[in-house]
């Protein structure tokens, strides 16, 4: 399960000098600072509700849609501040321990590698909030919590609670906030995968909703048409206009004959004993059908967005371990981390995509670190090539990638 709603507004305002009660009724009291209270439009001291209730005292309501939900962006971007906490108490693993850990769960698809050095070291996460709506005929939305080592990229969906981090008042340096865009940007990335995954069912849904609806629109208009087409048939059969011999109806060529109407339907060659009026039915047949369609697909197409809502950057000390990754004849040093926060090692990047997967490659120019997808053939000519590389195919470039 993700962090609720309340949790991670109690988790956002704590570090911003914020303190939170959580009520019985499933409000939240909050004191915040004037800043803080100033930059979400609220009393210093006010209490939130999550529920749409028109009867509600004077409790502001900040779920998703809310104004207060939208300001909390304001913590991060209004000011350029962003929250710092520090996580001290934690004992760190015993490192050959952790060595043979990482021996284990560390693989590559086509590459090897082996441990170098190892050492302890002051890191940092940015525990990083999103907002996500998905919109099609229905809307979906919630908050996205991401973990990001800033040191290699790691991500992954952060579920724990934070109330033992310690407070830590100092604000970040200019060229920290550099990196910190970098960092930003990958966890951005990150929860967009995350969010479609999320959503998978729902996704799946849609496609399923959106192929039994044109099955029907085709099924439907296919019946009109042949329907068009008998009676066209008929008044082929019956009058004497058209360009060709009317079989006898005993004849075997029946067949034959029927087949070459329909090719003359089809070629919209037929002609006269009013089947012209009938043609012209046909074309607004099939043009009404393209018309339902594509209405169909604009009903079920989904568009999901995703927002930042807030950063807290999480320092700590930890356990670097060097690996040296071996691609053919080159090599890499990446660090691989413990994280004292999940108590597990963060598992490796995909340094193009940035979600967490399951297998990974290595490429052979940069030795990136890259997932199945991120590693997979171009659609148009099948050269296989890193994203974290090339933007686009690096062999077809002027065609599509
Ligand atoms: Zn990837
Ligand atoms: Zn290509
Ligand atoms: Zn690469």
């Amino acid at each position: 399960m993700d962090r609720t709603l309340p949790e991670v507004i109690t988790d956002i305002l704590t570090h911003n000098n914020g303190i939170v009660e959580h009520k019985e009724d499933g409000n939240l009291e909050v004191l915040t600072p004037s800043d803080v209270s100033n930059a979400l439009g609220i009393p210093e001291l006010a209490r939130l509700r999550f529920s749409y209730d028109e009867t509600a005292d004077e409790a502001i309501y900040a779920s998703y849609d809310s104004d207060f939900f939208n300001s909390m962006a304001k913590l991060v971007d209004n000011k350029g501040k962003l929250s710092v906490a520090r996580y001290d108490n934690s004992s760190l693993p015993n490192v050959t321990k952790l060595s043979k850990t990482i021996s284990e769960k560390v693989m590559f698809n086509n590459a090897t590698f082996r441990l170098d050095k190892t050492e302890e070291k002051n890191v940092s996460y940015l525990l990083c909030y999103f907002k996500y709506i998905a919109l099609s005929d229905e809307r979906q939305e919630g908050v996205m919590s991401i973990l990001i080592n800033e040191q290699n990229l790691s991500t992954a969906s952060f579920k724990y609670d934070i109330t033992e981090l310690n407070e830590a008042t100092e604000e970040l340096q200019d060229i920290e906030r550099c990196e910190i865009k970098k960092v930003f940007q990958s966890a951005y990335s990150a929860c967009t995968c995350m969010v479609k995954e999320k959503l998978k069912d729902f996704i799946n849904s849609l496609e399923r909703r959106l192929n039994r609806d044109v099955r029907r629109v085709y099924e439907y208009y296919e019946t009109l048409k042949n329907e068009t087409k008998r009676t066209i048939k008929k008044k082929v059969l019956t009058g004497e206009s058209n360009n060709m011999k009317t079989p006898k109806k005993t004849e075997q060529s029946l067949v034959e004959w029927e087949n070459l109407i329909e090719k003359q339907i089809e070629e919209r060659t037929v002609s006269g004993n009013g089947t012209d009026k009938l043609l012209n039915k046909l074309d607004a047949i099939e043009a009404e059908r393209e018309w339902k369609v594509k209405d169909l697909i604009a009903k079920y197409a989904l568009n999901i967005r995703i927002e930042p809502v807030s950063a807290i950057r999480i320092e700590t000390q930890s356990i670097l371990s060097w690996i040296n990754i071996k691609r053919r004849l080159s090599s890499r040093l990446f660090p691989v981390c413990f994280n004292p926060i999940t108590r597990q090692i963060d598992a490796l990047p995909c340094e193009s995509c940035f979600s967490p997967q399951k297998s990974y490659y290595v490429c052979d120019d940069k030795l990136h670190i890259i997932c199945a997808d991120c590693f997979a053939g171009c659609n148009n000519c099948k050269k296989q090539y890193c994203k974290a590389c090339y933007d686009m195919c690096p062999k077809c470039r002027k065609k599509m990638g």
